[in-house]
């Protein structure tokens, strides 16, 4: 019977079912074993001292020895009590918890009784006492075997269902052993002639005996099959093998349970296969450890004899191990492998036990499945080493071959030309094969080859849980459109990469742990594809993850850390996907894009870099998209270079260094981010970049919200900039971009402030809500401002300073805390159609040798008047329409206020200043109008000029003097400033 089919069966069966199997027609398929082993059996007549056959390569040569002393039957418990018997068992069965560890050791050959039973109980069988359900008087024996009823030829058909009901020749093998005549007649001390015994004692245990033995052999099998205590029979069938076990569980209920006891089969099982714990062919063709606790069978080590049975054994000089005339065992055991692999015929099921093969190089070119036996560490134990050719080679084929369990070596004489191994490895798959190689260890010295090479169209080999490590080449190469699954492999401390993958090969790697590699982690060059998901790269001396010259991969689910330099570096035309991968703590840039390359960076986490997060230089390109960026030591993203990457929708935040950081004729689409929380600039724009940015949200910087200096271009459209430390926007030094349909609020120092000869054309903003100004023009600056909205600002709408220039046009200013529009020293702009009102404080006010264009503008509703001209000041002025201002400056002066009371210290209302000579005791103190009238009245006062101050007078900071205006600021201004103290009620009363 086929292995496959009867592990498909019983695969089916659940735990739950094994409640059931109390009865035995539930008793499992005793499958190939049984099935081949009883066809010839002669066992029920076999003398048990002989069953006890010595295994010269088991490590129970002691049981020689011991065996003889013990080949007779133990005497029977005095007195046969059978309660005696069943508190013995009990009590034995009660020690299952301590001894339960024993279960782990290597089975002692020979088994003593209370270990027997304990373990019993360990492996899912609740300790058996049939007898508790036996007739317990001995008349009851009598009168049954005194019924003599001749039964012998319905025997096998209800009490075999086990073999009979999955494998009839196993029925046909055990009643052939019931129907003959028993070979020798049983002597009285013979046990043999329990085997005919019927499950009931009421029933004769043969025709035969009751026709022809005495009554005597009839109690002594009653005896052997009922009354013998557990332990004494465990101790019997230890000297039984597989065979003769599987014949004795179709004798009775009770033999069929001790039987299959887990220790019985479990030292059967390790001396053959010299397994720890069973292993288990799965339904994918692979073998896998099951601990006994996890195994899904009742007795896992009899399951695994049963689907490993038709296995050809390489181990050396065990031959009489697995033959065995006497139990019809015979398997087939030989001492190399090529020698199995030659008579094995196409599928052979090969166990190569622990040794070192030398210098056999194997080529396999069928469906060979090949498997390390040792106890311990399997694959360590069992080692293939070859020096010239490749240690293994896969060929055409071998389409469902495997390889598992052992040690690859590959050891070239590195002393000798490097030229005989070069085209030789440790591991080679070539085209259209696909063997599976699962839990080997592969160590190849080749300073030429890779240690795993695997190339050709069609080559599709599984290769999984293998340690390919401490290579001094690559680890494992994929080349020439060959594929295959990789799964689980342990990579690391190899000399090259870790994986190179290339010229169109496609592999599928998954959950690979590839680190410590003095080179790449993974290299996919030369138009390499591949799909890697969730695999662990780390601690590589270069990238961990390279794509060079038309490669593609697919990355998904992987972790790239600790890199010793970046974490993925795509160039030379790469492209590749890399999506929703964790890249952080790598020494350079989380992800390298350069040199023509495409690739797709989506949804992965970018942080904790010891440099930038995504760095797009050398004319890169790339679609960066829906990540989320944080942490770095540098720019989030940086694009340099000629470089011109999509980048959008991602979160870029909480870095040390700046957001994104555009330089070096850098551009780049950069779109829908959200850049945050940066301790440097949101963004960086310079030395001749052209960038556009559009719908980002640029928050909460530390600086600026975004940066232009040194020739910084490109545009900026329809971005949220706000509550920047800084101003949302700064440009500087030639810079010239185009800022449009931005919002932005929210700076300390200004929305946006030009100076040292910035330029660029701003228009359709909406500034607002800023502190010093909403734009500040300063320093031979000179922008263009269109249609913009400027207003609530906490201070000035528009400040021009010191050599500031700029265009102003058609730009609405109004609510501003300070002056709509202030220009100041040596300024000259430009102001056209724009419209200035509803102004706390003036309209335009023009001062300090600035002169000015006006045209055409509308000033109107500003509180302490329309277009206000300090004193030398003499702007071109043309058909400007100042109307329906407050003027409240002049107002105060004509009711005689101090303008201290409209202006307090924060404001500058614009009017004809005064000094004291005799109160002022420095040159920079101002007095109004009015407190020099009344104040100051008799002083020696001196006019200074019609211009921008608060009164000093007012604010009490003259030292000699106190302001008989009392001019605290009135009830209204401090709406203005959220800084005003509170009006006190005093001021009131001076109203
Ligand atoms: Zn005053
Ligand atoms: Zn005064
Ligand atoms: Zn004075």
């Amino acid at each position: 019977m086929p292995s496959a089919s009867v592990t498909a069966r019983s695969r089916t069966r659940s735990k739950r079912r094994t409640l059931r199997r109390t009865e035995v027609t539930e008793e499992p398929e005793s499958g190939g074993v049984a099935g081949c082993a009883i066809q010839d059996v002669v066992a029920p007549s076999i003398p048990l001292p002989l069953l006890a056959s010595n295994n010269p390569c088991s490590s129970g040569n002691s049981l020689v020895s011991s065996s003889s002393s013990s080949s007779s039957p133990p005497p029977p418990p005095v007195g046969g009590s059978n309660g005696e018997g069943n508190m013995a068992a009990t009590a034995s069965s009660s020690s299952s918890s301590t001894s339960s560890t024993l279960n782990r050791e290597p089975s002692p050959p020979l088994i003593h009784p209370p270990s027997i039973v304990a373990v019993t109980g360990s492996c899912h069988q609740p300790p058996y006492d049939l007898r508790r359900k036996q007739p317990t008087s001995s008349s009851l024996f009598v009168s049954h075997l005194s019924e003599n009823s001749p039964q012998t030829g319905t025997v096998p058909a209800h009490s075999h269902p086990c073999c009979g009901g999955s494998a009839t020749e196993a029925a046909a093998g055990c009643s052939s052993g019931v129907n003959s005549p028993s070979p020798a007649p049983p002597s009285p001390e013979s046990p043999s002639s329990m085997l005919p015994a019927r499950k009931r004692p009421r029933k004769c245990t043969s025709t035969l005996s009751s026709d022809s033995c005495e009554s005597g052999t009839s109690v002594a099998a009653q005896y052997l099959q009922y009354e013998l205590p557990d332990e004494v029979m465990l101790t019997i069938f230890s000297y039984l093998k597989e065979k003769d076990l599987c014949c004795l569980s179709h004798v009775c209920k009770r033999f069929q349970i001790l039987a299959n006891d887990c220790k019985l089969w479990k030292t059967i099982y390790q001396r053959l296969f010299e397994y720890d714990l069973p292993m288990f062919r799965n339904t994918s063709g692979t073998f896998d450890v099951v601990s006994v606790d996890d195994s899904e069978y009742e007795n896992p080590w009899k399951m695994s004899l049963m689907q490993l049975y038709k296995g050809i054994h390489v181990r050396e000089g065990c031959k009489d191990m697995y033959i065995d005339n006497l139990s019809g065992r015979n398997i087939v055991c030989v001492d190399s492998i090529g020698a199995a692999i030659s008579i094995g015929g196409d599928n052979p099921l090969i166990f190569v036990h622990a040794n070192k093969y030398v210098g056999e190089s194997l080529v396999i070119d069928n469906n060979a499945e090949i498997v390390g036996a040792a106890c311990g560490n399997i694959a360590e134990n069992v080692v293939f080493e070859t020096d010239r050719e490749s240690t293994v080679v896969f060929v055409e084929g071998s389409l469902n071959s495997y390889l598992g369990y052992v040690t690859l070596k590959f050891s070239p004489d590195l002393g000798a030309s490097n030229a005989p191994h070069q085209r030789h490895y440790c591991l080679e798959i070539k085209e259209n094969c696909s063997p599976t190689v699962d839990h080997c260890v592969i160590r190849s010295q080749s300073t030429v080859g890779a240690a795993v090479c695997v190339s050709g169209a069609g080559s599709e080999p599984v290769i999984k849980c293998c340690d390919i490590s401490d290579c001094e080449n690559v680890g494992l190469y994929v080349t020439d459109h060959a594929s295959g699954t990789y799964e689980d492999n342990e990579i690391s401390r190899n000399a090259l990469a870790g994986i190179w993958v290339k010229n169109h090969a496609n592999p599928i790697m998954r959950r690979n742990h590839i680190h410590h590699g003095r080179d790449v982690g993974i290299f996919t060059f030369d138009n390499g594809l591949g799909y890697f998901e969730s695999n662990n790269i780390h601690n590589n001396r270069i990238a961990g993850f390279e794509v060079k010259a038309g490669a593609n991969p697919t990355v998904v689910h992987c972790e790239i850390h600790h890199g010793q330099t970046g974490g993925i570096y795509v160039h030379e035309n790469g492209q590749g996907q890399f999506i929703e991968n964790q890249i952080h703590s790598n020494n350079f840039a989380g992800v390298w894009v350069t040199s023509n390359s495409n690739p797709t960076i989506r949804r992965n986490e970018i942080y904790n870099g010891h440099q930038g997060g995504v760095y797009i230089f050398g004319e890169g390109r790339g679609l960066i998209e829906h990540n989320n960026i944080y942490g770095n030591a540098l720019a989030g993203i940086q694009i340099r270079t000629n470089s011109d990457p999509i980048v959008r929708h991602n979160k870029i935040h909480h870095g040390q260094h700046g957001g994104v950081y555009v330089h070096e004729k850098g551009n780049g689409l950069i779109e829908e981010n959200e850049v945050y929380a940066n301790s440097l600039a949101g963004v960086w724009i310079t030395t001749g970049s052209t960038p556009v940015l559009r719908r980002n949200r640029i928050h909460s910087g530390k600086q600026v919200g975004v940066y232009f200096y040194d020739n910084g271009h490109g545009r900026l459209e329809d971005n949220d900039i706000f509550n920047h430390l800084y101003s949302g926007v700064q440009i500087r030094t030639g810079s010239n971009p185009v800022i449009r349909g931005n919002k932005i609020w929210g700076g300390q120092n200004g929305g946006v402030l030009v100076y040292n000869g910035g330029l660029g054309l701003l228009e359709n903003n909406e500034i607002f809500d800023n502190a010093m100004a909403g734009v500040w023009i300063k320093t031979d600056s000179n922008p263009t401002l269109k249609r913009n909205k400027i207003y609530d600002g906490r201070d000035g709408g528009i400040c021009i300073f010191n050599g500031g220039k700029g265009i102003l046009e058609e730009n609405d200013i109004c609510r501003n805390a300070q002056a709509g529009v202030l220009i100041s020293t040596q300024s000259h702009p430009v102001l056209r159609k724009n419209r200035i009102f509803d102004g706390h404080a003036a309209g335009i006010e023009v001062t300090n040798n600035a002169t000015a264009t006006l045209e055409h503008n509308q000033i109107f509703n500003n509180r302490f008047g329309g277009l206000c001209l300090a004193s030398g000041v003499h702007p071109t002025c043309r058909a400007n329409k100042i109307f329906k201002n407050q003027d409240a400056v002049e107002k105060a002066v004509k009711n005689g206020q101090c303008l201290y009371k409209i202006s307090s210290y924060t404001s500058f209302p614009m009017h004809d200043f005064y000094r004291c000579r005799t109160c002022n005791t420095t040159d920079r103190n101002a007095i109004c109008v009015n407190c020099i009238k009344t104040c100051h009245h008799g002083h020696e006062i001196e006019f200074i000029r019609h211009d921008r101050f608060f009164c000093d007078c007012g604010a009490n900071t003259l030292e000699s003097l106190q302001c008989q205006l009392q001019g605290e600021p009135t009830a209204d201004t401090d709406t203005l400033y959220d800084s005003s103290q509170p009006t006190e009620s005093h001021t009131l009363m001076v109203n």
